[in-house]
């Protein structure tokens, strides 16, 4: 049993309480909240400098892309990072594996305890099924060929269940509004079961795929033609939220959103990778057109990113938004948490088994995880 306290207390259920103190037993389950350090036991109190909060939930990553950090060149736009995920193949398992545990430790290391993963493969299953960190699973299909649905399809399918058979929650989401067609829609549609939670979708990440969507032309529309893809995605959609439709009314988290307009922005889920975004596209979403309490954050992966920490997200979207600490912590923690499903997560309500993150600068990136 544990009494933690200091400066201040973000238990992100409630609002922020000045010298608060957290309850927590040994396996890390919240007991109580004091709002006064005079009302527990004095010799059990564990005093800190700087702020407590619940363990970051990182809701948009792609473990699986770790191995090919620092591989992509800063600010060259999608379809050149596109290339460089092409190469993703031509490592050993050995170099992926190692990639893969240290991108993982580091997340730990950062205070993150839940993560919203995209696979293409299943080289995370590994390192996944030691359960250092709560998963959710999104089995990602990029199918702009309809010759090829089926199969694209099918090894989904296969991939999920592999996923389901370890233990892990999974779910075959759609990569972009560009890259699957309303046929390959119609299959992930048909797919979703009462195992599924929510779907994730890549949104309005680059200005091409709006020109796409809105002019039908320009880079995109030249670079899928170039890839056999069946003209009803763009025929179909006159923008990219236009998909949305095609997803019934499942909880959905669209990710990136760089280059939505407020008039885009739906009851959904949505989820900020600001880091990546100036790594790809050296551009930042308008914070001012979200809902705050439906915003969630991710890392995106060490291919488009130098770090996968929260903190370093927090840090620029609170130097381009007006957010306060408490808002910020909320995006960090309990937004993600709901979104994912991950019900013991995101605050230090009792009963929850949060983690928990001292910060000691939030400038200078100090951060302890402390449970
Ligand atoms: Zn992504």
């Amino acid at each position: 049993m544990r009494f933690l306290t200091a400066d201040y207390l973000f238990p992100l259920y409630i609002a922020p309480i000045k010298e608060g103190v957290l309850q927590i037993s040994d396996d890390g389950q919240v007991i109580a909240i004091f709002k006064n350090r005079r009302e527990v036991p004095q010799d059990k109190l564990e005093i800190f400098e700087g702020i407590l909060c619940p363990g970051f939930v990182n809701a948009h990553c792609h473990l699986e892309l770790s191995h090919l950090k620092g591989n992509a060149e800063k600010g060259k736009g999608f379809l050149e990072f596109s290339n460089i995920i092409r190469q993703r193949d031509s490592y050993t398992d050995t170099a992926k594996q190692q990639a893969i545990e240290k991108a993982e430790q580091e997340m730990i290391a950062n205070g993150i305890v839940g993560v919203g993963d995209i696979c293409n493969t299943s080289d995370t299953l590994e390192q996944k099924q030691k359960e250092n960190l709560k998963y959710y699973n999104f089995i990602e299909t990029f199918g702009v060929d309809v010759n090829k649905v089926y199969v694209v399809f099918n090894q989904a399918i296969e991939l999920r269940n592999e996923f389901r058979a370890a233990g892990q929650k999974a779910s075959i989401v759609p990569h972009a509004p560009y890259s699957v067609p309303p046929v390959l829609m119609q299959k992930i549609n048909n797919a979703f079961d009462d195992n599924d939670e929510l779907l994730t979708i890549h949104m309005q990440e680059t200005k091409e795929e709006n020109q796409l969507l809105e002019n039908k032309k320009g880079p995109f529309f030249d670079w899928l033609n170039g890839m056999n893809a069946t003209s009803s995605i763009w025929k179909n959609r006159d923008k990219s939220t236009d998909i949305l439709q095609e997803l019934g009314d499942k909880k959905v988290l669209l990710v990136h959103n760089t280059f939505a307009k407020k008039e885009d922005i739906t009851d959904n889920y949505y989820c900020t990778c600001p880091r990546a975004n100036l790594y790809i596209e050296n551009d930042l979403p308008d914070y001012s057109i979200f809902d705050t309490n439906k915003l969630c954050v991710g890392t995106d992966s060490l291919a488009s990113n130098n770090s996968l920490s929260i903190l370093d997200e927090l840090l620029i979207i609170q130097n381009n938004s007006n957010f306060d600490l408490n808002t910020l912590l909320k995006i960090a923690c309990k937004n993600g948490a709901k979104a994912l499903g991950f019900e013991h997560l995101g605050t230090f309500e009792k009963g929850k088994i949060p983690g928990v993150n001292l910060i000691k600068s939030m400038a200078e990136n100090k951060i302890t995880k402390l449970i």
